[in-house]
């Protein structure tokens, strides 16, 4: 009988009543309830468990036509989606790629990688996005590629950067890990530069638990993602003329992938009543959830909320987190990071200012409205107890 009143914590190994339990927020929770189990099954029944396997390229002729791509290829996580993209425009060592610091380390990484060198700019203070102008004052002669992050899913200024890419023969790779859905002008991210890297870790818009993507318009340069994601293997069995790695997603990932992008409508319609709502609850306090610019489709990857003072943002994600709701910081400006700070002495004030007073909030698409009500009552009590 007591089975009924109490039961396992979720978040701790203690047994609780299940009245005493509060609820818990996470800031990201997938929703995996459509085909994701019935396709997973038939990948354990069937035995294809590998990357062979019909669901792979199930999933990527479904992606492809979402995306109204020519092509697009599996790969097993979004920053290896990122280092195929590079090395299959060539980019290496004595090259330079400009990327925003304002970005998740990953994009950043990838350039590494390669043995290219990241050229940092700021970002912009109305979408939080990278900065066309500082673009400009930093191509040099080595400039070989500009990586575009679209972050949290807002667009970055596709006509700004499309024009430099133009101008100075540039390539221009889209890192679309957080904007699938997204849309600038109309037309989906992923879909301007040369080449577009997606990832599919837990917490993105559709997931496969780990994986990636990389889309393209050109068949010779997915030919080259194919062969450098499968060992570099030759036209012949075993023959390998390249060093290439092994960046397979599995047939169970993909899997779930193709169920996950059935349902990849209803996900972004939730995630945009989930920011509105806070918007919404926000209005007219200090509190500003991320702005969607007027040509842009803002897919709110995470709800991203700026408070009006740095000082505020620690003690208000203790407050919260004692409240049970998660919370998590804007990413740090990677070139504050002792790993990358030698490669510049600038300053980015904008990227600094915005990183420094933003926090993400629980973001998933099950969140009911009463929830999303409840953590923005409890986030704005606090801000005004702090005024
Ligand atoms: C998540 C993410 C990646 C990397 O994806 P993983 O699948 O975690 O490797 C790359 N860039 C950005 C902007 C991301 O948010």
């Amino acid at each position: 009988m007591l089975g009924s009143l109490i039961k396992n914590c979720h978040y701790c190994t203690r047994m609780h009543a299940e009245s005493f339990m509060k609820k818990m927020y996470p800031v990201y929770q997938p929703s995996l309830r459509g085909n994701e189990l019935k396709y997973v099954n038939d990948c354990l029944t069937s035995g294809w468990i590998s990357s062979k396997g019909k669901y792979n390229s199930a999933f990527e002729e479904a992606f492809a036509a979402y995306l109204g791509v020519a092509h697009a290829t599996t790969v097993c996580n979004g920053t290896v989606a990122l280092h195929l993209a590079l090395l299959a425009l060539g980019i290496g060592p004595g090259d330079q790629v400009i990327v925003p610091t304002f970005t998740y380390i990953a994009s950043v990484n990838a350039i590494q990688y390669t043995g290219a060198t990241p050229v940092f700019v700021d970002s912009l203070a109305d979408t939080w996005q990278m900065d066309p102008q500082d673009v400009q004052n930093k191509c040099s002669k080595a400039t070989k590629a500009i990586l575009v992050p679209h972050i949290y899913g807002h667009p970055c200024d596709m006509k700004s950067l499309q024009q430099i890419c133009r101008e100075r023969k540039l390539f221009l790779i889209e890192d679309c890990a957080e904007a699938i859905g997204s849309r600038y002008e109309g037309s989906l991210m992923g879909t301007f530069g040369d080449i577009s890297a997606f990832s599919f870790f837990g917490n993105k818009t559709i997931t496969t638990g780990e994986g990636g993507m990389v889309t393209c318009h050109d068949p010779q340069l997915i030919e080259k993602v194919k062969k450098l994601k499968n060992q570099g293997l030759s036209d012949k069995e075993y023959w390998h003329d390249t060093v290439g790695y092994n960046y397979r997603m599995t047939n169970i990932c993909a899997a779930i992938g193709l169920a996950q992008l059935e349902n990849i409508d209803r996900f972004i319609a939730d995630k945009r009543f989930v920011a509105e709502t806070y918007q919404s609850a926000f209005a007219g306090s200090p509190l500003v959830i991320h702005p969607e610019s007027p040509n842009c489709f803002h897919s709110y990857w995470l709800v991203s909320l700026l408070l009006p003072q740095k000082d505020l943002r620690g003690d208000l994600r203790k407050f919260l987190k004692a409240e049970g709701i998660e919370t998590r910081p804007l990413f740090y400006p990677v070139h504050t990071m002792p790993i990358y700070d030698h490669l510049t002495t600038e300053s980015f004030p904008v990227a600094t200012d915005i990183a420094g007073r933003g926090i993400n909030l629980p973001s998933y698409p099950d969140l009911s409205r009463e929830d999303i009500l409840h953590i923005a009552k409890l986030t704005l009590q606090f801000t005004k107890d702090h005024e």
